[in-house]
């Protein structure tokens, strides 16, 4: 990968959470109400490690319908490092497609973030759906991500986010964070909102010195990024730079950010609930070719099979972006996000453990899927490098 991409790739996409490029920051006292525990961040506290790949699309997510097979089917996939964060308002998106094909018996082929959102999107606007998917949580890749707000990642490249493009996108992002917030202060605490700190070894306006990416002669063609998250400024407090020394992580550069973040397994749980209340049903079913959607019951069908639709409908314009997680023990004390700046580092405390994430250098265009340990190990000890 060419360092300037994994820059993009990685730093700057987390960064993009923590840093808001439109408005300066404030500079701010640490000035804790409390003291911030410790994470116990060791090799041996590892419970879970997974991996997956994003469904990354250049030109974004494929929301649109075609007639075949008898059927009318509306793909819908392809959300790349964004789909958690987009799935309520990209399902508002695909709804009018969904409707404009007449029955009120719906198939959502898939059920991961996507089919589950699309399937509870038509069901509160009066469809009776059936899902059918290969895996159902907490076998599909979306059990698989880091629970993060995080609408910008890894969703087009530079080159297709158009005006046009860039306007629907903000839709979606919107769309999806006032559905967001009507989940919050459920029991099991789907969706909660955290604190986090931007750590930097060097002053944030410095870019980062090339060695602090590596993989200088990577020839992988990862596209650039837009930077679309200032167009969501309105939607976040902003970020506080913390005055050097008054704050307990042993680097020189810190700013505290404040950010939205999903507890996946409790927020799929709900999901998965909701659905099936509202009298969907799930059927276990794999589709080896498109035209197998020819013999369901029902005429309208919404494709949801994320990096699936790949081998399915032979989609090569969707590029796996491989990811790498790790959970250590939960600790409840721990209540804040980091984001090591430069050392591909990511830690969110999620109910069912603390997450740490590793980006790798060598993640666009990987569809390797096993699980590589030591990058892992290596992460938990960055962080632990981080606490006295
Ligand atoms: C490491 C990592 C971290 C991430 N972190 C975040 C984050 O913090 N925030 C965020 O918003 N996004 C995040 N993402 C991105 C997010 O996980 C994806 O965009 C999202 O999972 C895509 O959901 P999906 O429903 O399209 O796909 P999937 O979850 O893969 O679901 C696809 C469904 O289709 C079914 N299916 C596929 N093929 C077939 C077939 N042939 N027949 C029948 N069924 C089929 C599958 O079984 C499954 O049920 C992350 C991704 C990774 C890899």
């Amino acid at each position: 990968m060419q360092r300037r991409n994994f820059l993009r790739a990685g730093a700057a996409t987390l960064a993009s959470l923590a840093a808001s490029q439109a408005m300066a920051d404030e500079l701010g006292n640490f000035a804790p109400p409390r003291q911030l525990a410790a994470v116990r961040a060791k090799a041996d506290r590892i419970i879970d490690i997974n991996v997956c790949r994003r469904p990354f699309r250049a030109q974004g997510p494929r929301i649109e319908s075609e007639q075949r097979y008898g059927k009318t089917i509306v793909h819908h996939y392809g959300h790349g490092g964004a789909g958690w964060s987009l799935s309520w308002g990209s399902a508002q998106l695909a709804l009018p497609l969904i409707r404009a094909s007449g029955p009120k018996q719906i198939a959502v082929i898939g059920c991961g973030a996507i089919g589950l959102t699309t399937a509870r999107v038509a069901q509160m606007n009066g469809m009776k759906v059936r899902i059918y998917c290969k895996e159902r949580p907490p076998e599909v890749a979306s059990s698989k991500a880091t629970g993060m707000w995080s609408p910008d990642s890894r969703i087009c490249s530079s080159e297709h986010a158009t005006p046009a493009w860039t306007q629907a996108w903000e839709q979606m992002a919107r769309s999806s964070f006032k559905t967001y917030q009507s989940l919050l202060g459920l029991a099991d605490q789907p969706v909660e909102w955290r604190d986090g700190y931007f750590l930097s070894d060097i002053p944030f306006d410095q870019p980062l010195p090339d060695s602090a990416h590596g993989g200088e002669d990577d020839e992988s063609d990862e596209p650039d990024y837009p930077d679309l998250m200032a167009q969501l400024d309105d939607l976040r407090p902003r970020s506080v730079l913390l005055k050097p020394g008054s704050h307990p992580f042993r680097v020189a550069h810190a700013k505290r950010f404040t950010q939205m973040s999903f507890n996946i397994s409790s927020y799929q749980r709900l999901l998965m609930d909701d659905f099936l209340r509202a009298g969907g049903e799930i059927v276990q079913q794999e589709f080896e070719h498109p035209r197998q959607f020819g013999n369901l019951r029902e005429r309208t069908v919404v494709n949801c099979t994320g990096y699936g639709a790949r081998a399915l409908l032979g989609d090569t314009s969707i590029i796996p972006v491989r990811g790498q997680t790790a959970r250590l023990v939960p600790q409840i004390e721990v209540d804040y996000a980091l984001i090591y700046r430069g050392h591909n580092l990511f830690m969110l405390p999620r109910r069912d453990g603390v997450l740490v994430q590793a980006q790798g250098e060598h993640d666009f265009g990987n569809e390797d899927t096993r699980i590589d340990r030591a990058l892992s190990v290596a992460a938990v000890e960055r962080l632990a490098s981080l606490f006295a």
